[in-house]
């Protein structure tokens, strides 16, 4: 049998999105003429030339013309029916960003519209921020920011994102890799937010062809493969259905398209799938006139095939807060194959395909109020969002609230709320009211009582129950599913850790006093005070005991710079002394590889939960009394502990040190024999060594795949790649992950 790997190489992928074809501006103003908006030509054509004289010497990585790119934005923005201004600022775009063109030459030539518009799109420059995720994240709350004022500046960012991803086999690997994550995480769920199911659809494949190609090519191949032996069984469905809707009088039209790549990969992921246990690959479509007839279409299906139990799903009764509307369901064919049908209206499946471009109106957009749920979910997220103050923690939240809302519930009154899947009766708590929230003691679900974390479930009928002495607790955090929620809770024990922390620094502070002989009263007046709070960036006392209270700054370090030498007398230590003594103890992994910026003095220690190495992106934090816990920037315990970010401190990695860092990785591999001895002798060759393996083969019989989790040693980032990049290419190993403990 050929391996994994001699297979892969047989099979010729193609990218899932047809490389553009080249555009002029003709093509875009023809475009613009078909949707029929008297739009100003003259103003088109000097947005255009303007455009195309600034980027006039650029090239874009493929060697073309750079201009290429913004006319194929501003070209997608036409052919998704969107205005003239739209596709201006698509046009213009990248050139803040790219040439030496500013945002005043762009007001001044093209108005305000469009200027705000390009602005809005471009990036921070990256010398305002030391990290370059920080940097990343703040151009992305602007780009939030810009887009609750004008909806259009997002529009704009997907339209260059889809060209981008496009190109994209013209960057560097690494380069390449990071889109694609970005594009997956954040702009195909932001698409599909918006309803925009096409362009999310292209933009998914096309990151998932970049990001896992093997996985790609094998799925490709084999989907074509079903699609060609499976056309006359579809043919077949889709005839008997006709003629059942014509003999019921239904009004329809039929037609079927292949699922989406990167959506067949979740689901066949989701439920531990091969791809030969891949039947419903297609899906029917059924699309009717009215309302009336779409019930009727779903009734002959149900009478023709058996439905499967708790596939059916009316949005059309409940639309999805991206205004989606369709009946699903799933039927079970002649062979017993599972298939899908999707039932609507000719107008819903114009929403379905264009979202928000769908029923856009720039008036309607820019009212106060605007109804658009797409515009008021922004709105929303902005509001909500005002708290936080890190905009890394607005990108994590970002990324929660993007997740589709997969649960519906009702108050006893009837009115339902959307929540993402895993929400709590907590999160509903919040949902209504902050305070329904902070004094929740519990919840009925459909007239029970539930614990608060018991995730609800479609349809429930959910009751909060309240005490006015019960509030919020860390606990809680583990019970929401809702970035509300969560930044409710947080910013609640926030106010009440600082008030505590207040209180215990004070105290702190007077029992330092006492050693030396010194009132409290004595010391707010002491002349040396106010110089130490502005050295320290502290505005007020209360600020100081609160940092004391923290563990940020001692009584002792802070006493010996308030108080006079007199005052001191020989109580007075060295402070080196302590210093060294506390960077002696390190607790494992040592802090040799770490130091603290401005602080050499300060306990740093590896975080468990995500085992950095050297060469990554590192962020510190100060625990209280246990020193500086040092966590990789994308472990997920990070965004729990960036609502505190004045305990955050900066790290780096000392110079080279011959220590090693043991890793988690799970490797997930299908279940065959010689796997665990070629992972061995794989990692062996690249000098490391496995200091813990695990192999978890429970769902091996039904799924033919295993799990193994070894903790492999090593020296540095760029050493953890190389292993994971060749154990990867081991024949037969699907995914090599590493885990983070949350
Ligand atoms: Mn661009």
């Amino acid at each position: 049998m050929p391996s994994v790997r001699e297979r892969l190489s047989r099979l010729r992928q193609k990218p899932p999105v047809e490389r553009p074809k080249k555009v002029e501006l003709a093509d875009i103003v023809a475009r613009l003429e078909e949707s029929d908006r008297a739009f100003d030509h003259d103003l088109l054509k000097r947005v255009y030339d303007f455009s195309a004289d600034k980027h006039s010497d650029q090239k874009r990585r493929s060697g073309e013309p750079y201009l290429t790119h913004p006319l194929q934005v501003g070209y997608t923005l036409a052919d998704l029916g969107f205005d003239a201004t739209c596709v201006a600022a698509g046009l213009l775009h990248d050139v803040l960003e790219d040439t030496l063109a500013t945002r005043e030459d762009l007001q001044e030539r093209f108005g305000s519209d469009i200027a705000e518009l390009v602005d809005g799109v471009t990036k921070i420059g990256q010398h305002e921020y030391v990290r370059r995720d920080q940097a990343q994240a703040e151009t992305f709350r602007k780009l939030i920011l810009a887009s609750v004022k004008d909806i259009r500046a997002i529009l704009v960012k997907l339209a260059d994102r889809w060209h981008n991803m496009s190109t994209l086999e013209y960057l560097a690997p690494e380069a390449r890799r990071r889109i694609a994550r970005e594009t997956l995480e954040i702009y195909a769920p932001l698409a599909r937010r918006l309803g925009m199911s096409r362009l999310q659809g292209d933009l998914e494949d096309m990151a998932f062809y970049h990001l896992y190609p093997h996985q790609f090519a094998e799925l490709q191949t084999a989907v074509e493969g079903k699609v060609k032996a499976g056309r006359r069984l579809v043919e077949e469905v889709r005839t008997r259905l006709e003629e059942r809707l014509a003999e019921a009088g239904v009004d329809a039209d039929i037609n079927f398209r292949v699922k989406r790549f990167y959506s067949i990969y979740n689901k066949l992921r989701r439920r531990g799938l091969d791809i030969s246990q891949l039947y419903d690959y297609v899906a029917f479509r059924v699309l009717t006139e009215n309302v009336r007839d779409c019930y009727a279409a779903l009734g002959v299906a149900h009478q023709t095939w058996r439905p499967v139990p708790g596939r059916f799903k009316d949005y059309i009764a409940m639309p999805k807060p991206n205004l989606y509307q369709s009946l699903h369901t799933t039927l079970v064919g002649e062979k017993g194959h599972p298939f899908e049908v999707q039932i609507r209206t000719l107008e819903m499946d114009r929403i379905a395909e264009q979202g928000i471009a769908a029923h856009w109106s720039y008036k309607e957009a820019n009212k106060e109020g605007a109804s658009d749920p797409n515009i008021v979910w922004l709105r929303q997220l902005v509001e909500w969002q005002k708290e936080v103050k890190d905009p890394r923690a607005f990108m994590t939240a970002l990324k929660v609230d993007l997740y589709p809302d997969e649960v519906y519930a009702f108050t006893p009154k009837g009115d339902v709320f959307s929540f993402p899947f895993g929400a709590t009766p907590l999160d509903f708590a919040y949902r209504i009211h902050t305070d329904l929230g902070h004094h929740c003691s519990g919840g009925r679900v459909n007239g029970k009582l539930v614990p608060l974390k018991t995730p609800l479930e479609n349809g429930d009928i959910v009751e909060i129950l309240t005490s006015s002495n019960r509030q919020p607790s860390r606990d809680w955090l583990k019970f929401v599913a809702t970035t509300r929620a969560k930044s409710k809770i947080r910013h609640w024990l926030n106010t009440e850790q600082k008030k505590r922390s207040t209180e215990i620094g004070r105290r702190s502070v007077e029992r330092g006093l006492r050693r030396h002989k010194v009132s409290l009263k004595r010391f707010l007046t002491q002349p040396a005070l106010a110089g130490y709070l502005s050295r320290e960036g502290l505005s007020r006392v209360d600020d100081l005991f609160s940092a004391i209270g923290f563990g940020k700054v001692t009584v002792k370090q802070m006493l010996a710079k308030v108080l006079t030498d007199e005052q001191l007398g020989t109580e007075a230590e060295k402070p080196g002394k302590l210093r060294q003594a506390v960077s002696r103890i390190l607790p494992f992994g040592g802090g040799a590889g770490i130091t603290v910026k401005g602080h050499d003095d300060l306990l740093a220690y590896l975080a468990k939960c995500c085992a950095p190495v050297p060469g990554e992106d590192i962020i510190g934090y100060i625990t209280r009394g246990r020193g500086v816990s040092v966590h990789s920037v994308n472990c997920p315990n990070v965004e729990n502990l960036l609502y505190n970010p004045e305990r955050e401190i900066e790290v780096d990695w000392a110079g080279k040190s011959d220590e090693v860092f043991p890793v988690v990785l799970r490797v997930e591999t299908e279940d065959r024999p010689g796997i665990l001895a070629r992972l061995t002798e794989i990692i062996a060759k690249h000098g490391s060594n496995i200091s813990q393996m695990e192999t978890d083969t429970r769902e091996a019989r039904e799924t033919g795949r295993a799990s193994i989790e070894v903790v492999v040693e090593v020296s540095d980032r760029r050493h953890l790649d190389k292993i994971r990049a060749s154990v990867r290419e081991i024949p037969g190993v699907i995914a090599v992950d590493r885990p983070m403990r949350g």
